[in-house]
């Protein structure tokens, strides 16, 4: 299978013709490797229109929705970025192609060792990971000019709104677990501009100020 045309074809026909319009978004999409971010036996999906599941009951969502979130994030290679349910890395490492320095939090250890194996093996080195849960951002690292959500949150956690610059960008998923919308919020000068973006469906952020654990 030739998996560089799989990855051409994807950025074309699910990305590019559906609206996604930053050129640099797009190549970034055209570069990074997805099909090293999925488990073996999916390496043949891995550009497909789907999320993939990645184990421990976690998915890598599908690439249309990476890119719609990337791309509501506005980079342009000066930020500093904080990206909130790594997974597989795949999200990480296009935000690594796009921002100056990124900053991944997950709370699963074998999912983050696994996404910290790739990205360095891919010569990422701009991204610094930490274990644990990422409701609460990370303060020692803020503020963030974008920040980015991979899992679901009943209400925007108040403390990813503290870690935001000044014209900094959040976008998350908020709301139920079946159901939720994409939201960008935009901070100027302390007051927030909300967009709602699309309807989604994310696996939920768990901890604090996320879904109670129950494990
Ligand atoms: N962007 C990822 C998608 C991962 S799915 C990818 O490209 O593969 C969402 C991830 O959020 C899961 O790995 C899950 O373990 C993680 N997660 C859930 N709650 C979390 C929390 N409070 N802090 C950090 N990570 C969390």
């Amino acid at each position: 299978m030739d998996l560089a045309a799989a990855r051409a074809r994807m950025v074309r026909e699910q990305l590019a013709c559906r609206g996604i319009r930053d050129e640099r978004v797009l190549r970034a999409f055209a570069r990074v490797p997805r099909h090293l971010f999925v488990p073996d036996d999916f390496q043949a999906q891995a550009y497909e229109d789907h999320p993939i599941p990645i184990g421990e009951g976690q998915t890598i969502s599908q690439p249309y929705m990476v890119a719609l979130m990337t791309e509501q994030l506005r980079l342009q290679g000066h930020e500093r970025v904080l990206e909130i349910g790594a997974g597989s890395g795949y999200q990480t490492a296009i935000l690594a192609e796009l921002a100056l320095e990124v900053f991944a939090i997950e709370r699963l250890p074998t999912l983050l060792e696994s996404a910290q194996r790739r990205l360095q093996r891919l010569g990422y080195s701009h991204v610094q990971f930490s274990a644990g849960n990422g409701s609460l951002g990370w303060p020692g690292n803020a503020p963030f000019d974008a920040i980015l959500v991979a899992a679901a949150a009943p209400r925007v956690p108040p403390a990813l709104v503290d870690q935001l610059a000044e014209g900094g960008r959040l976008v998350l998923p908020v709301g139920p677990s079946d159901a939720q919308m994409l939201l960008r919020i935009e901070k100027h000068q302390g007051a927030l501009q909300r967009e709602d973006i699309a309807h989604c469906a994310f696996v939920p952020l768990l901890g604090e100020a996320g879904w109670a654990e129950h494990d």
